[in-house]
């Protein structure tokens, strides 16, 4: 069993930037040489997330929709209180979507739908650059 770690750095707009990471991940496994294991993907930081989507134009304009009913930019948070950044909103959509996403591989493949990819949004409210955390661990 071997364990491998990388890191990636994306640039984001913030302010629900959904970004396909897909082939990043897909570079440091094919690098990384294993056959078989799990691929955690981790975003550092309490105001992104990584998760899975069907990356297409629709859901792109999709996704902020919702969240902005669900989880409205402008509403009262205590976060914004205590430390007025203004981005209360982006810690609960982080909170609540997650920070990393785990996809098994095989034949040092992704087990990924078709229409199944790798995303990063970033919730906060201001450009971000994005330490992600790529860590492989199999055989
Ligand atoms: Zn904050």
């Amino acid at each position: 069993m071997k364990i491998i770690t990388k890191e990636i750095i994306i640039s984001t707009e913030g302010n629900c930037d959904i970004i396909n990471i897909t082939e990043n991940v897909q570079e440091i496994l094919r690098a990384g040489k294993l056959k078989e294991g799990n691929c955690c993907v981790f975003s550092i930081g309490s105001t992104a997330s990584i998760t899975t989507i069907e990356y297409e134009p629709g859901l792109i304009k999709d996704i902020p929709k919702i969240l902005d009913k669900l989880i409205p930019v402008y509403s009262r948070y205590n976060h914004n209180d205590t430390w007025g950044d203004n981005n209360g909103h982006s810690h609960i959509r982080s909170a609540m979507i997650g920070t990393s996403f785990n996809v098994p591989f095989v034949k040092n493949e992704l087990i990924l739908g078709t229409w199944q990819q790798i995303v990063l949004i970033d919730f906060d409210n201001r450009r971000r650059d994005r330490r992600i955390i790529v860590q492989l661990t199999g055989e």
